[in-house]
């Protein structure tokens, strides 16, 4: 007999052999199996009747191909249910909530989507003339101005195309600055504190720079003494998370700004949070240099999954100049971009990308911003922070909290509630699989042993995330209660159970081999 869950719905819980009952197919219930595409190659079989070629002369010599292409030859049902099959083994967004904290997995409105389609901005080429395209320059002209708005910064390049990306180019304009001042041989040390997103310090390496770590305080916060015992006149900058990646305000903000341009340096902001405190707060009222913003988790625009992303860069005044072409400028007789130092008449570092950044992304984001309007993107970080608050004083006492207080936009657990169960955060965030759910963060931030990030967005209904909170307090339950069965081989019900994540990592194969010469080379 199954049992029913806090919810009133039947659990499987209790019915025998239910995770491991073999299939003849291998499908799971109306989960299809599905090969690599190559595996489906039937030769000869597509979609398409193409007329035989009349005589012809040939005129490609030696270059003829001599043997198959290497394609797969399918029938386009085939074609169809491959594609089909495959993105209902993917979980998104679309199909559940999503807690993977840092990350800001939000609702992205379907609106967003009917404008970026419109042809005036998806069919335009790059190298259009500008007469052309003034309705799309307008676009990243308006977008500009309400990314200046929210922030109360006076610049911003909107060309990088992601959060690191952007990283990079605000880093770029900081050591522009410091060429410029003849400073470059001797600031070399960029502050970081421990707790920052890997992407912190790469950036600075990447540029060269020493990373110098800040010690957290036990509130998870940047420790201002060690901070400030850190400060000279080596120091290029400091790359700072607010709220930071424990999902916690730095109350120390305004301080820490201060006390590195008493030195010098350069304040870079990392905003990837930004959706906890956008309409509330403006980063350059705290004497932030440079930031980026990712449009994909403040104004719902879609993660790029490898594609086409936008992390623009909001400067300060003292970097506006450095910031890299294209320029959008409104000449008062329409929109133009500046494609060289000479017409800015400033002393842009460079260029970031070929042309000006993502039109997708940025009709997505400024459709969010207009339909939102500023309350309503007020609303929604209040939302956010509330919608976190909620998971932590509901789940708190059943898991274990590292921090006292209220959070942000996210709730960090650590694995403190575990400590003698057997069940280690890995388990745990596997057996989130078995129940529907998308694992949250996990071992991130480094300064919390076992964490657990969870970030609920303000876009889950309450019941939703009722029945999230429900979902963790079973499995914390269980976990106390010893039922290690549950954890250590999770996920039952997933397709390829629980795979070697270490071996992937490591030794990726990366190439299909046909079986033949697989074979053959065994
Ligand atoms: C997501 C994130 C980044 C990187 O952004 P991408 O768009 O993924 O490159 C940097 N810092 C923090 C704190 C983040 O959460």
């Amino acid at each position: 007999m199954s049992t029913m869950n806090t919810q009133g719905r039947p659990t499987g819980v209790g019915e025998v052999g239910a995770a491991d009952r073999q299939t003849f197919t291998g499908n799971r219930a109306l989960q299809q199996e599905e090969g690599l595409i190559f595996e489906l190659d039937s030769p000869g079989s597509n979609g398409v009747d193409f007329d035989e070629p009349e005589a012809f002369e040939e005129r490609l010599g030696g270059l003829k191909r001599r043997g198959r292409i290497g394609l797969p030859d399918m029938a386009e049902p085939v074609v169809m249910r491959h594609y089909v099959r495959l993105s209902q083994k993917n979980y998104a967004i679309d199909a559940g909530l999503y807690p993977l904290g840092s990350c800001t997995m939000k609702h992205n409105p379907r609106l967003n989507e009917k404008t970026a389609r419109l042809p005036g901005f998806a069919d335009v080429h790059p190298l259009q003339p500008q007469q052309t395209v003034q309705g799309a320059i307008e676009v990243i002209d308006q977008l500009s101005h309400w990314l200046k708005v929210l922030t109360g910064m006076p610049a911003v390049a909107m060309s990088p195309k992601a959060g690191a990306h952007g990283e990079l180019c605000g880093m770029m304009a900081i050591d522009a600055a410091i060429r410029a001042k003849g400073e470059a041989e001797t600031r070399k040390r960029v502050l970081v504190p421990e707790s920052a997103h890997g992407t912190n310090p790469a950036t600075a390496a990447l540029l060269n720079y020493t990373v110098d770590t800040i010690p957290a305080n036990d509130e998870g916060r940047v420790d201002l003494e060690a901070f400030k015992a850190k400060l000279g006149p080596d120091v290029a900058a400091i790359m700072l998370t607010n709220p930071n990646t424990c999902g916690l305000f730095e109350r120390d903000i305004i301080e820490i700004a201060e006390a590195i341009h008493a030195v010098g340096g350069y304040f870079y902001c990392d905003g990837a949070n930004f959706n906890a405190i956008a309409g509330r707060v403006r980063p350059g009222d705290l004497g932030v240099d440079a930031m980026h913003i990712n449009l994909h988790k403040t104004f719902s625009t879609p993660h790029g999954g490898g594609g086409p992303g936008a992390g623009p860069v909001v400067l300060s005044e003292v970097l506006a100049p450095y910031a890299p072409l294209p320029w959008t400028v409104d000449t008062g007789k329409g929109f133009a971009l500046q494609e060289t130092a000479e017409e800015t008449g400033q002393a842009p570092f460079g260029r970031m990308t070929a042309f000006h950044g993502q039109m997708g992304m940025f009709t997505r984001a400024l459709t969010y911003m207009l339909s939102h309007g500023s309350d309503g993107i007020r609303k929604a970080s209040e939302d956010a922070v509330l919608s976190a608050n909620y998971v932590l004083a509901s789940l708190k006492d059943v898991m274990s909290a590292p921090f006292e207080g209220p959070c942000m936009h996210e709730a960090l657990f650590d694995d403190s509630f575990l400590k003698g169960t057997g069940v280690e955060t890995l388990d745990f965030a596997k057996a989130m699989i078995d129940e529907g759910y998308h694992p949250m963060t996990m071992y991130f931030p480094l300064v919390v042993h076992g964490a657990m990030l969870i970030e609920p967005t303000e876009s889950e209904s309450k019941a939703a995330v009722d029945l999230f909170i429900a979902t963790l307090a079973d499995l914390a339950e269980s976990a106390k209660r010893g039922e290690t069965d549950r954890f250590a081989g999770a996920p039952y019900l997933a397709p390829r159970r629980r795979l070697d994540e270490t071996l992937a990592a490591r030794k990726p194969i990366l190439k299909w081999t046909p079986p033949a010469q697989a074979k053959a080379a065994e």
